[in-house]
């Protein structure tokens, strides 16, 4: 299997430790087929606001340290449609 410089796989691995938690960057994203607006994501996000029917527009998808990948997870948990996500 190739590998890059820093050793690793490529896109299979890093997906892997994504899914793991181990990689701690993360961007924000919405569904937007499951999305229902809910809006609990504006409450909890500093980056997401609503749109005038009350979805969510991402102006800043990234997650920055430890407390904002908390708060990510944690409106990943809240969302109630689960169109919450971190990629
Ligand atoms: S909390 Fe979930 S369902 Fe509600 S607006 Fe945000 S992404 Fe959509």
């Amino acid at each position: 299997m190739p590998t890059s410089t820093d050793g690793s796989t490529g896109v299979g691995e890093d997906h892997t430790r994504r899914r793991l938690g181990l990689v701690r960057d993360a961007h924000v994203a919405v569904d937007r087929v499951a999305c229902t607006g809910h809006g609990l994501c504006a409450q909890l996000l500093a980056g997401v606001t609503l749109d005038e029917w009350g979805y969510p527009i991402i102006g800043d998808d990234r997650v920055v340290g430890e407390d904002g990948r908390d708060l990510a997870d944690t409106a990943v948990r809240l969302c109630p449609a689960r169109a919450l996500y971190l990629r």
